[in-house]
């Protein structure tokens, strides 16, 4: 009567000829390597323990596809729906309740302090942008600004003595409380 492990050693032999064979058809029989799997044997050193056991395998049995993989580590049990949510909802991973709000001296919208008001800023860009356009319409096209500076005046203003020789761009209303000179 035949052992298991004889039975086993039997079934490995017949399964790594098989194996074999295929490859030998396909033509395929010199450097199969697995696409996604790091080759082991030319990377790591070898283990040197029962290095006679390990040559009288090797003569026997030709290298099987799966000798040459070097397995990733994964996780060996699920974790429950209690432990990732406990880590989820950590302390250090929620939002931050901001205590440093304030509403901006000069709109009253709510900014952060120390940050400048987004609407207020927004009011002067476009101010400036308007300028820019009235200032491209004096020139009439590009690479014809003047040499000297310029300065914006609004109704009502008059340029100071050192503003006498920079060019004046005139704008046809008042000077708003939040448009610096
Ligand atoms: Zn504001």
């Amino acid at each position: 009567m035949m052992n298991l492990a004889a039975l086993v050693h039997s079934l490995r032999c017949s399964l790594l000829h098989i194996e074999s064979r295929l490859l030998q058809v396909a033509g395929l029989e010199q450097q199969l390597a697995p696409v996604l799997a790091v080759n082991g044997p030319s990377l790591l050193p070898q283990v040197d323990h029962d290095e006679q056991l390990d040559e009288q395998q090797s003569q026997e049995q030709p290298p099987g596809l799966l000798d040459g993989i070097l397995w990733m580590a994964a996780p060996k049990k699920r974790r429950t729906i209690e432990v990732n949510r406990t880590r989820r909802r950590a302390d250090s991973k929620l939002l931050k309740v901001k205590t440093n709000i304030e509403p901006c001296p000069e709109c009253g919208h709510l900014k952060q302090k120390h940050i400048l008001c987004g609407f207020c800023y927004a009011k002067v860009c476009k101010e400036t942008s308007l300028i820019r356009q009235q200032i491209q319409a004096i020139e009439g096209g590009p690479l014809r600004a003047p040499t000297v500076e310029t300065v914006v005046l609004y109704e009502g203003e008059t340029p100071n003595q050192q503003d006498k020789d920079k060019r004046i761009v005139e704008r046809a209303r008042k000077r708003p409380a939040w448009f610096g000179h």
